[in-house]
């Protein structure tokens, strides 16, 4: 019977070879159940008519029945078409077309009656449906389709193949119609009871079909249910089984580093939140359990200080640690601090990145193995054949998002035994989207930034006052303030995007010329050491200005920077513009974040500015993201190790149902860790289908 679903669309009556293509490559439907599952996006409602008298342009598709009264043709040139006069006791509409003008003349005669369906618009005055769908009403009245009718979506080519949306529809019930069986059952028995769901191929038949609303929302709610289901029971089978088979360290003691650190070095009081998070962090690394835990913060709420916190955990209990981070200005930083912090202490600490010395690899490659080198910080050097640690205890990964997650399983792999893993992010996600795209980790939160940070002033400006926006950043400088200015790097234009920069360092070096302004630059295309060089101009506070692509987007902390321009605002995306902001503010100073924007914007980009503007909320900004670039697109999916598209759920919006499911799914695998009993085949078998393809992520997520 499976192989029904599994039948080429090319075998469906009124598909063939060559449609058979197109709707392949169009829409990426292969197979009867790619058919079936391509859902209607909305249903119109096909037992409504209105009287032309009601009609107005700012209603959408109607549906009206009435007589063609005459033909007449209006206008000349392209301008050209073909009128026709519709009439119901009520008043008369015009119907245009601008093409097919003698087919329509021949098929439609005046004085049958048509129904007529189209969006009305206006013209002179006149109210008019341009290029209505008509069909006589004999017709429609044997035609066998439910009053809700399905609106699939479909392309411009499909359409010029007379593949539109009523085309699917009709594929669609010679599809079903060909369903004299049943199709096997995807859920159990048992779930469709306990949960009351409607069964398969009802909720198949009515999703398509559907006689009342009512049918609709449950077939909906069914295959909503079953696709997150099967996602949770994925990533909760994966999560035991990793726990199952790897033991962790244990950390059972806090020891002599961390002491001497806590009450000798911290320079600070930590947050609640910090405390809070340590605390999870301390239970996990003394449990026994391999720790796999996802820090999020936003930016500036502290988190390197608990990873550093954490490392010297595993160094009391004598393992090494290293902390792997997405940029070498990154990496170098985390050097700095870090060596910063520990000053005084017994400790070995190196940095490792693409540009270090082969003298001093292999000082590290050495001291890694004899145990010497305690905490070894870097990039995705760290990830390379030739550096092996003798005993990795805890591995940190910072900005997580940065890294795709075959980087982050190797990193897992540095040892016998997997090290616990603490990764880090700033771009912080709704609670339910992160149970799925992290639903492999546990989930810390700092929600607290640390005392005395004045929230950033965030201002729009467009082009035309460029000068004020030059006037207020000399008054800041000569406050002895320091200055980003961010220009775009987007890969597909990276041409463009260096002349930007370029054509910016042009004209801000003439509007602040030294000797009186020092200005530093820096690019991806700069060798590490000109970058480094140009960074610590600025880092030291010798440089006012430091000009950037987004190289400097993660992490960077000089808390003298105190405003940061980024430039065609526009061209950023909402969790880059917050990151950015982020880089300021984390001093005693007010600091600024100025958005640039040349242009007309779109209606999305006008967003991402008001709401930049609006709030420095982390997370108002992520949902806010969410809503903008809706469910297929957010950042990570690809990495979520869900290997399907979704096809009825958005792991944004469907929150609740995402924790109903996982509960279910916690609980199924409770009673039957393997799925080996007899009721849960179905669930074992489904599994399987859905995702014995693609499995090699599941190590870490
Ligand atoms: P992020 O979470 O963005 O990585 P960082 O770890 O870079 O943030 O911390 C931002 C700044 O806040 C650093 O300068 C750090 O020293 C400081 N900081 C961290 N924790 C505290 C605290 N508890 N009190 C005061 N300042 C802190
Ligand atoms: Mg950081």
């Amino acid at each position: 019977m499976h192989d029904f679903l599994e039948t080429s669309i090319t075998y469906l009556p009124g598909v063939g070879p060559k449609r058979a293509e197109l709707i392949n490559s169009e829409l990426g439907i292969y197979t009867y159940r790619d058919l079936l599952w391509h859902f209607p996006y909305k249903y119109i409602d096909r037992t409504k008519f209105y009287r032309i008298s009601e009609l107005d342009p700012d209603l959408p598709n109607v549906q009206i029945k009435g007589k063609i009264a005459g033909y007449s043709t209006e206008g000349r040139g392209t301008g050209k078409r073909l009128v026709a006069d519709f009439r119901d006791e009520s008043g008369s509409v015009k119907l245009v077309w601008f093409r097919g003008v003698r087919w329509i003349t021949q098929t439609y005669t005046p004085g049958t009656e048509y129904i007529v369906f189209g969006k009305p618009g206006i013209f002179n005055g006149m109210i008019n449906i341009i290029h209505p769908e008509i069909e006589s009403a004999g017709k429609a009245a044997e035609r066998l389709v439910s009053a809700l009718q399905a609106q699939y979506s479909t392309t411009e080519k499909l359409k010029d193949h007379f593949l539109g949306s009523k085309a699917i529809g009709r594929l669609m019930g010679t599809l079903i119609k060909q369903m004299t069986f049943r199709i096997p059952e995807s859920l159990p028995p048992w779930m469709l009871a306990k949960y009351k769901l409607t069964d398969l191929n009802e909720a198949l038949r009515n999703i398509h079909f559907p006689s009342v609303p009512e049918e609709i929302e449950k077939a909906r709610y069914r295959l909503k249910f079953e696709e997150l289901f099967y996602i949770q029971l994925n990533l909760l089978r994966f999560r035991n089984n990793r726990i199952r088979k790897y033991k962790g360290f244990v950390f059972s003691t806090v020891g002599e580093k961390f002491n001497t650190f806590y009450f000798n070095n911290l320079p600070f009081e930590l947050t609640t939140a910090q405390k809070k998070v340590m605390k999870e962090i301390r239970k996990d690394l003394g449990s026994g359990r391999q720790m796999n835990r996802l820090l999020q913060g936003d930016v500036g709420s502290g988190k390197t200080l608990v990873a550093l916190m954490s490392m010297l955990i595993a160094i009391d209990n004598g393992y090494q640690a290293c902390i792997m981070a997405p940029t070498e200005i990154l990496a170098a930083q985390h050097f700095e601090t870090i060596t910063k912090m520990l000053k005084g202490m017994d400790m070995k600490v190196h940095l490792l990145t693409g540009s270090s010395r082969k003298s001093l690899r292999k000082e590290i490659e050495e001291s890694l193995l004899d145990r010497s080198l305690n905490i070894l910080i870097g990039t995705h050097a760290l990830i390379e054949e030739n550096v092996r640690f003798d005993n990795l205890g805890l591995v940190v990964i910072d900005e997580q998002h940065r890294f795709g997650v075959e980087q982050r399983a190797k990193l897992w792999q540095k040892s016998l035994n997997p090290p616990h893993v603490l990764v880090m992010t700033a771009t912080p996600i709704p609670r339910t989207l992160a149970m799925t795209l992290y639903g492999d980790l546990d989930v810390s939160v700092i929600d607290e930034l640390p005392p005395g940070r004045i929230p950033v002033r965030t201002m729009h400006y467009p082009e035309s006052q460029r000068n004020k926006v030059f006037g207020f950043l000399r008054s800041q400088i000569a406050g002895g303030r320091q200055v980003y200015i961010v220009y775009p790097l987007i890969k597909e234009s990276e041409k463009m995007d260096y002349k930007d920069l370029e054509d910016g360092w042009d004209t801000i070096s003439r509007v602040f010329p030294p000797p009186e302004y020092c200005i530093s630059v820096v690019h991806g295309r700069m060798t590490p050491a000109v970058k480094e060089a140009s960074m610590n101009l600025f880092r030291e506070g010798k440089a006012h200005i430091l000009i950037a692509t987004t190289v400097i987007e993660v992490g960077v902390d000089i808390p003298n920077a105190s405003v940061m321009v980024i430039e065609s605002a526009e061209r950023f995306g909402l969790s880059q513009l917050h990151q950015l902001r982020g880089r300021v503010g984390r001093g005693a100073e007010q600091s600024y974040c100025i958005l640039m924007t040349s242009g007309k914007l779109s209606k999305e980009a006008a967003a991402r500015i008001e709401v930049m503007v609006k709030t420095n909320d982390g997370f108002e900004i992520a949902e806010t993201d969410l809503q903008l670039r809706g469910p297929g697109d957010i950042e990570g999916t690809q990495q979520s190790g869900i290997p399907f598209d979704l096809k009825i759920s958005s792991l944004s919006r469907d929150g609740q149902v995402i924790e109903y499911v996982r509960n279910i799914a916690g609980e199924i695998l409770e009673n039957d860790p393997l799925l080996e009993k007899n009721e849960n085949s179905i669930l074992a078998a489904e599994m399987k289908r859905l995702f014995s393809k693609k499995q090699s992520w599941s190590n870490i997520s």
